[in-house]
């Protein structure tokens, strides 16, 4: 399978083949399964620019339903984690006379309400009407459109050059992003930044986190690979930071061309980028040998368990789950349900293998003696909520890097 980039043209060679998937973030309810949306889940990296993408487009009127689940604020960590950014642009960035930041993909509005709060011209670019309606209750701008260069100019034309862009989880998300980054091009003050923090290709690649692959994220980025793109269209990257939310994101900082030094970073993650041979096929290649390795290891140790007759449930619903679901063939009659605390996704089913979502109060009502950690980005926080199951003997299945039992 190949396919020309979406962001120079080149040729990409499909390295990683899961076969056919639904959506990740679809969640039907039950009786709502008979007409799930199938497609090919296949990522490749560019000849040329070496971006990883997925192969096959899906429509994002599709993907970006009125009743999409995902809320940023769901988790303490990560409301923490959007509020400390919205601090950090606050006390650097927007600092000036009358400053603006426009936020890509806002969501609830959890980052925007900080700087709301704080008196600055701001505006959210949403798509999704439920959660726009969420950030308008908080006080946030809200754009009700998907952002591209079309939008940027509009915005431009409205409210003057941004001296913020903002996003998170959301520009890996875009297959049109080469529209995306020249509407931050044209959108951007000289001295404006647009920083965004997306899972990380390298930490995919050293967890084996092939869960991150599903229909929403059109690319996993690398320093590379953004650099690449950066210049393209007419910007730079000027800064990249690891973190270690999502199980391992980058941030991104690009600026307009040569108006901002570089920081020493870039060419350090470059380097180990390198080293770690993120810019070749054969190491997608590896990466999909060991993804079914964890495939196979997954289900045998589920099968096997269940055989012995232990109960085992599912512990989070985040999109991952369906795509680990559907690679390991893993449906009901081995994992009864999964429990999550996100209320729109409970009473649903998990997309394809159909395990019903329900709401944490079905796990420490009535422990199972096994636990699939499917939010293992989130390990910690919950095994400590969780502590009460451990003590009494339950044990947690943990499939990333491999699959262990803790
Ligand atoms: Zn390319």
């Amino acid at each position: 399978m190949h396919n020309p980039c979406r962001i120079c043209g080149g040729t990409v060679k499909g390295s990683i083949d899961l076969g056919r998937h639904p959506r990740g973030n679809a969640f039907p309810r039950p009786g709502e399964t008979a007409d799930e949306f199938f497609y090919r889940l296949v990522v490749g990296m560019c000849d040329v620019c070496t971006m990883v993408q997925l192969l096959e487009d899906i429509p994002q009127e599709v993907r970006y339903h009125d009743e999409y689940p995902y809320h940023a604020s769901g988790s303490a960590i990560h409301r923490r984690h959007f509020e400390e950014i919205a601090q950090g642009f606050l006390d650097t960035e927007l600092t000036g006379p009358d400053p603006f930041a426009v936020e890509i993909g806002s969501n609830d509005g959890v980052m925007l309400a900080r700087i709301a709060r704080a008196g600055v011209r701001h505006l959210g670019v949403e798509p999704s009407r439920q959660v726009a309606e969420m950030s308008r209750a908080k006080g946030v701008r809200v754009l009700p459109e998907f952002f591209d260069e079309g939008t940027a100019e509009r915005i431009r034309a409205e409210h003057g050059p941004a001296d913020v862009m903002f996003g998170a989880n959301v520009i890996a998300h875009i297959s049109h992003l080469a529209s995306v980054l020249r509407g931050a091009a044209l959108l951007l003050a000289r001295t404006g930044v647009f920083v965004f923090e997306e899972p990380y290709l390298g930490s995919v690649v050293e967890k084996t986190a092939f869960d991150i692959l599903y229909d929403e994220h059109s690319f996993v980025f690398s320093v590379r690979a953004i650099q690449a793109a950066a210049e393209r269209f007419g910007l730079e990257l000027v800064d990249a930071r690891l973190m270690e939310i999502h199980g391992g994101s980058m941030r991104y900082t690009l600026a307009p061309a040569g108006a901002r030094p570089v920081s020493p970073r870039v060419g350090e993650l470059l380097e180990k980028e390198a080293a770690q041979g993120l810019g070749e096929h054969a190491t997608l290649e590896e990466f999909a040998r060991r993804a079914r390795t964890v495939r196979d290891d997954l289900t045998a140790l589920v099968r096997d368990l269940h055989a012995q007759g232990k109960r085992i449930v599912g512990y989070g619903a985040p999109a991952k789950i369906t795509t680990v679901t559907n690679y390991c063939g893993i449906g009901p009659d081995l994992i009864p349900f999964v429990c999550d605390s996100t209320p729109s996704k409970q009473g649903r089913l998990v997309a394809g293998t159909h395990i019903p979502v329900r709401a944490p109060e079905a796990f420490s009502a009535d422990h199972p003696d096994y636990a699939l950690l499917f939010a293992w980005n989130h390990a910690e926080e919950i095994m400590a909520k969780e502590r009460e199951f451990a003590e009494r003997g339950g044990r947690w299945i943990l499939y990333v890097p491999d699959v262990h039992i803790v």
